[in-house]
């Protein structure tokens, strides 16, 4: 249940909302929009009439949230989340969010040279693995610790931000003195405990669709974190398997604007693992861009031919600045992050020189 309060509704009458639905067994997640609150009500209760909420000095409505997802719901949230990462770096408002790096951290030349090359082209977040969740066990498995500490001092040198993936609730205390941002793999999604032990901490967890997970069960996996009271989610489609084996995965674009309709929360795309191939990451991530994702998670390596982990999907850094330079068309964008709001005029001009560029490359038709 959502109760949306009155603009101008006192604090005492919020307060007083919110013990009531304490006292009806209900957990309350406050969420303070600009012009007025609105109070998410979840959990295991027993029955109760919505119309008593109603008669409440200062409630404006109180809705039922139908779908599972609650705090997920964009019910809960209509204008979106923002997630701030600070030094003016937002996911999920006008700009769009550029997050890339190797596949793993492999070496302190490696990080720094792929660390410098990603910043030089505008990216914003650095990534890379330190625990990687491989096939096979006797693949390279990451470096551990050492290796989230060489991606800490590479991208405090360059002027970025760090995501890298946890893969168990004991990692977390460790991993936040070197992590902006937590990623949980595919592979975890549906690792509750560990969603449950992210929604503890206050830090950004970037969260990817599993391989055959469905929309609904990735935004009820994001309910978790949320419903630990950590409000810093971000959503990442990176393909799905079907019975197509051209490609690594089916890169399910559609997910995009279907989620970023059902929910609040901003949303990523991988088209390194939603392809695997790396002549095929840069059309799908220009095409992510244009279906409405706030940002790319994009693996990039110097030496991709002899990267440890995911090599095929790896771009090189040349590659990876012609496309960032193709993204600042396609999202109107500034360098790193790339604003996709403007007047329509702008807009209008903006286009006509999209169309313009389109007819000269053949690039973005491959
Ligand atoms: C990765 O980002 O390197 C990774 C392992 O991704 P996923 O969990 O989507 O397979
Ligand atoms: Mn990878």
């Amino acid at each position: 249940m959502v109760i949306v309060m009155q603009e101008g509704a006192t604090d005492a009458q919020i307060q007083h909302v919110i013990d009531r639905l304490v006292a009806s067994g209900f957990n309350v997640h406050r969420s303070t929009g600009e012009s007025h609150t609105v109070l998410g009500a979840v959990g295991v209760h027993r029955e109760f009439d919505h119309r008593d909420f109603e008669l409440l000095e200062g409630v404006r409505e109180v809705m039922r949230i139908t779908q599972p997802f609650k705090l997920a719901s964009r019910q809960f949230k209509p204008e979106g989340t923002i997630v701030d990462l600070g030094r003016g770096v937002k996911i999920g408002g006008p700009e769009v969010a550029i997050a890339a790096g190797p596949c793993s951290v492999e070496s302190r030349e490696q990080i720094f040279s792929v660390a410098e090359s990603v910043a030089k082209a505008g990216a914003k977040i650095l990534r890379g693995g330190a625990f990687k969740p491989r096939t096979s066990p006797y693949a390279f498995q990451g470096m551990g610790e050492p290796g989230l500490k060489l991606m800490r001092e590479a991208a405090d040198k360059f002027g970025l931000f760090t995501i890298s993936e946890v893969m168990d609730a004991s990692q977390i205390q460790m991993m936040l003195g070197y992590v902006d941002i937590f990623q949980v793999g595919a592979r975890s999604m549906q690792n509750y405990y560990l969603l449950r032990a992210l929604g503890e901490i206050r830090k950004p967890v970037l969260l990817k669709r599993g391989m055959s997970a469905t929309m609904e069960e990735l935004l009820m996996s994001a309910e978790y974190i949320l419903a630990g009271g950590n409000y810093n989610v971000i959503l990442c489609e990176r393909g799905i398997r079907t019975f197509e084996t051209y490609t690594r995965n089916t890169f399910d674009i559609a997910a995009i604007p279907v989620i970023k309709k059902l929910s609040h929360l901003p949303m990523l795309a991988d088209p390194s693992h939603g392809t695997g191939r790396r002549d095929k990451v840069p059309p799908m991530a220009r095409a992510a861009v244009a279906a409405g994702a706030d940002g790319l998670l994009i693996e990039v390596h110097n030496d991709p031919d002899h990267a440890l982990s995911d090599g095929a999907q790896s771009l090189e850094p040349a590659t990876f600045t012609q496309l960032m330079a193709e993204l600042r068309i396609i999202a109107n964008t500034q360098p790193g992050c790339t604003s996709r709001a403007g007047t329509a005029p702008t807009l209008f001009a903006k286009r006509k020189a999209a169309v313009r560029w389109m007819k000269r490359s053949a690039v973005i038709w491959r």
